[in-house]
This record gives structure tokens, C-alpha cells and sequence, in this order.
């Protein structure tokens, strides 16, 4: 065993608190710095979204360092998807067999229980620290003390990156390296989140156990539920053109938009034309980059090294995963982070860019083809291929969702090869017809062994 460093972890977010964990359970001595006040003793803006989808990936993570039964009790088990047609009509779909579900929880609480283990665990917390610059040299971190102004010079021996999307210690690597892989990508949708509260009666105004997807083609509103009865939804919609942010800018377009677009949902949203002009609107963003370590002595984790859209609902699963394969990587190469530093980005790049292209087509597949008779025809087949042949076919969004032990890339490119033999599968004449029949479960298989 190698001498033990005392290890630094900037942004006390989702997955810096979680890997700060992971690290004290280690035995290291771990600093945790982060930008923003305590959010457990004032109340801080959560950023990001108000609740989440966790799922299996995520909650192995939590798991293994046992917190994972105690974030089951906040959450709220959606076992599919609601969609709401225009028309009115709407369709509950699985997400995948029965007993497999996906979970709300709110990411500040989350976040708050994460701390509290955190500490719990020796982790000292020191909020209020924004970093501002890295001196790689001389091994130096400056933070601004964000409430006084002052700054400090806090010297590290390893350091971890978890300072979020737009990362300072990113932007501090890529500065001071020669040859930064970076690439960064905004997709011409934003999203503003809008509020759905519990009804007169104090229940849900909505079927709580689902996430609700209103698809509309070029953008879509979706909500999650919260523990106290309430909605937060979101609203994915184009920054500009005909139908977009740029145009609804007054109070009677938003109606006239709403009531012709959402009409079932707004007797449910008393405050939306309030909120959508008080709440922000955000931009969604990937960043790839390489590399993310430097030698024995600093590693990007979470979105600081592979942020990615929401549309998959993993981009903190992702980021707790790569806590999750540090910490077997730390056991196997017992304390030699050079190893366990490159290991850690050789095993996670690939699998960071794989879930990253997922999170991007999985948002052309909610808001335009979870309304398409087709594709649910598509769904149903592959449905029943798992039930009858549960190791050889597995429906792409189980293999993210509810695969844990599947690496994403693999998810990414066995998706593919089924979404080719599907897209031949749906050119068969009278499909609709004979889609159970045991002569379109041969041909499927036959296809898949070809591959
Ligand atoms: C609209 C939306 C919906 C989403 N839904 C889901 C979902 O359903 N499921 C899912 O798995 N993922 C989802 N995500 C993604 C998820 O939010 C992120 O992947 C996750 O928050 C990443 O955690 P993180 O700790 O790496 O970064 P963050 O959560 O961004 O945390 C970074 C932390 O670093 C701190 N920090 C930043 N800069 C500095 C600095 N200079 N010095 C010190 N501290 C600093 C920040 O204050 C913050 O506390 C969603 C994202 C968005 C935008």
C-alpha cells in the first residue's frame, strides 16, 4: 500500500459528495470546497433542476456506501411514462418489466443527505469557496471566500475536478496544457421549469407514479412529482424560430399558447404565466474533453468532465457510476493513483461519450415519437422479445436504465444493432397484424445471430 494522500475535492455538488464518500470510506483525509453556501442551514438556489430521475446505475453507487435505502424512502417509484396527446387522450407506457421503475427524488435533498453522510464520515466542508485559479506547479487551489471577499492559497496533494458543467478546474487544466481535447455543444433548446401544486384537497393533481411527457414534436413539457403533492414541470422549447422562447414575450401569448398547446394540463398550473416570466431560462449543454487527469495529481468527475443533456435522465447516474468504478479501481491498484488516475479515464471516456450521443437521440425519441402508433408498435415487440428471451434482447432503454453493470458504450452499440434489425422489422408487411407471431420472433432472432 502506497503512503496515503489527503485528497481535495472542489464542488460539494451531487457526485463531489458522493465521491468525497467513497474516499473517506477508504481511509483517505478529504477536503471538500464548494462555491455556495450551506443549503442545509440557508436557502440556496439548487441550480440545475428541482428533482431528478435516479436510477439503477445511481442508486448502486448509493449503495455501496449505504445510503442507498434511506434516498429510496424520498423517492417516488415512476414505472412509465404518461403521454399526453393534444387531443386529450394519453397512454401509460413501462418503462420496463414490471417491478422496474425509475425514481423522483429532489435534488436538494439529495444533495443535503450526501453532506450529512459526508461529515458524518470526517469530511470537513468548506462552503463558500469559490475556486478561482489552479497553480499545477506549485500544487496551489485560490479560492475566493465568496461572502467576504477575501481570498486563500490552500495547497493540495491530489485534487479532484466536481465543480460541475462549467467547471473552474476544467478551464484551469485547459489553460495550462497543451494539448486539451475540449468541445462543447449547445442544442437549440432551452427549458424554463413551471410548477404544478397539489389540488384544494392536498392529493396530486396528477397520476403521482409517472413521469408525464406532453410531446409536441419540436418540444415537449414534462413533469415529475415531488413529495409534498406538487409538480415541477419542465418545458423543453426552441430558443428562437416560429414557436419558441424568443416569441412568447407577453403574458396573453403564453396563455393563447398553452391553452392551445397543453390544454389538459393548465387548469393545473394556477401560476405558469407568472412563473414562466419569473423563472429563468436555461440552456442545455455537452461538454467532451480529454484528458482529464493529470498525472498523479488531478482528475475531472461528474459533469466537470462529460456533461450531458438531460434527456436520458443520467447525467448524475453517469457521475455516480464514475465514483462508483474509482472506488474499485482505487481497491485493485491499492493506493498507486498514477494507475488508478489513467485506468479511471481510460474505463469512463468512452462510456462518458457513449451516454452523451443516448442523452441527445433519446430527446428526438420523447418529443416526437413516444406519440407515433409506429414506434409503440416498435416498443411492444421488443417488449415481448425481453419477456421470452430476457438475456438476448434487451430493450436500449432497459440496458441504461435498468442494467447497472452494463457499460453504457456497450448499451450504445447493442442499441444500435437492435435499432437496425427493428428498422426492417417495421418494413414488414402487415406488421401490426402479426407482430406476436412466432414467424416475426424467428426472423428477429435469426437477424440478431447474423450480426
Ligand atoms: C434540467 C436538467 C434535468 C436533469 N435531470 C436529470 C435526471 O433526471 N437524472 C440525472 O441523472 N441527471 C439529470 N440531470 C443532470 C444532473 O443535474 C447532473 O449530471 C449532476 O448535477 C452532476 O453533478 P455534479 O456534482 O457533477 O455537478 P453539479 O451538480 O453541477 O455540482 C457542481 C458543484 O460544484 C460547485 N461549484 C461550481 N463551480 C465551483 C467553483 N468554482 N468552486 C467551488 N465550487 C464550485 C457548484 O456550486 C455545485 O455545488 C439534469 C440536468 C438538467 C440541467
Amino acid at each position: 500500500m502506497m503512503d496515503k494522500k489527503e485528497i481535495t475535492v472542489i464542488g460539494a455538488g451531487l457526485v463531489g459528495s458522493l465521491l468525497a464518500i467513497y474516499l473517506a470510506k477508504r481511509g483517505y483525509a478529504v477536503k471538500l470546497y464548494e462555491r455556495r453556501g450551506d443549503m442545509r442551514r440557508e436557502k440556496v438556489i439548487a441550480g440545475r433542476s428541482i428533482n431528478l430521475a435516479l436510477s439503477d446505475r445511481g442508486l448502486l453507487a448509493l449503495e455501496k456506501v449505504g445510503l442507498a435505502d434511506e434516498i429510496k424512502k424520498i423517492a417516488i417509484p415512476m414505472p412509465g411514462r404518461r403521454i399526453h396527446n393534444q387531443d386529450g387522450s394519453s397512454a401509460f407506457q413501462p418503462y420496463g418489466k414490471e417491478g422496474q421503475y425509475i425514481n423522483s427524488v429532489s435534488r436538494a435533498t439529495l444533495n443535503m443527505k450526501l453532506m450529512d453522510l459526508a461529515e458524518k464520515n470526517g469530511i470537513e466542508i468548506f462552503f463558500n469557496h469559490r475556486c478561482a485559479s489552479i497553480d499545477w506547479k506549485n500544487k496551489t487551489i485560490n479560492f475566493e471566500k465568496v461572502d467576504s471577499g477575501s481570498s486563500s492559497n490552500v495547497k493540495y496533494d491530489l485534487l479532484f475536478g466536481a465543480d460541475g458543467a462549467y467547471a473552474a478546474s476544467r478551464l484551469q487544466h485547459q489553460l495550462q496544457h497543451e494539448r486539451f481535447e475540449y468541445q462543447q455543444h449547445y442544442i437549440d433548446c432551452g427549458y424554463k421549469e413551471l410548477s404544478i401544486p397539489a389540488t384544494d384537497s392536498g392529493e396530486f393533481a396528477l397520476e403521482p407514479n409517472a413521469l408525464h411527457i406532453w410531446p409536441r414534436k419540436d418540444y415537449m413539457l414534462i413533469a415529475l412529482p415531488n413529495l409534498d403533492k406538487t409538480f415541477t414541470c419542465t418545458l423543453f422549447f426552441p430558443f428562437e424560430g416560429e414557436t419558441s422562447f424568443s416569441r412568447l414575450d407577453t403574458k396573453e401569448k403564453v396563455k393563447y399558447f398553452f391553452e392551445m398547446t397543453f390544454p389538459d394540463v393548465v387548469p393545473f398550473m394556477p401560476n405558469y404565466i407568472e412563473e414562466f416570466f419569473s423563472n429563468p431560462t436555461s440552456s442545455l449543454v455537452t461538454v467532451k474533453c480529454f484528458p482529464w487527469i493529470r498525472e498523479d495529481q488531478f482528475a475531472l468527475i461528474g459533469d466537470a468532465a462529460h456533461a450531458i443533456v438531460p434527456f436520458f435522465g443520467q447525467g448524475m447516474n453517469c457521475g455516480f457510476e464514475d465514483c462508483r468504478i474509482l472506488d474499485e479501481l482505487i481497491g485493485q491498484f491499492n493506493g498507486d493513483w498514477m494507475q488508478i488516475l489513467e485506468q479511471f479515464q481510460l474505463a469512463r471516456k468512452p462510456d462518458a461519450d457513449a451516454i452523451a450521443e443516448l442523452a441527445l437521440n433519446n430527446f428526438t425519441e420523447m418529443r416526437e415519437r413516444t406519440a407515433d402508433p409506429q414506434f409503440l408498435l416498435q416498443k411492444k415487440i421488443e417488449a415481448r422479445l425481453h419477456e421470452h428471451f430476457p438475456d438476448k434482447w434487451i430493450p436500449a432503454y432497459s440496458q441504461v436504465t435498468f442494467s447497472p453493470q452494463l457499460r453504457y458504450s456497450e448499451a450504445l452499440q447493442r442499441g444500435q444493432r437492435q435499432e437496425n434489425i427493428m428498422y426492417d422489422v417495421m418494413r414488414i408487411p402487415g406488421i401490426a397484424e402479426k407482430w406476436d407471431s412466432p414467424e416475426v420472433e424467428q426472423l428477429i432472432l435469426r437477424k440478431l445471430e447474423e450480426q
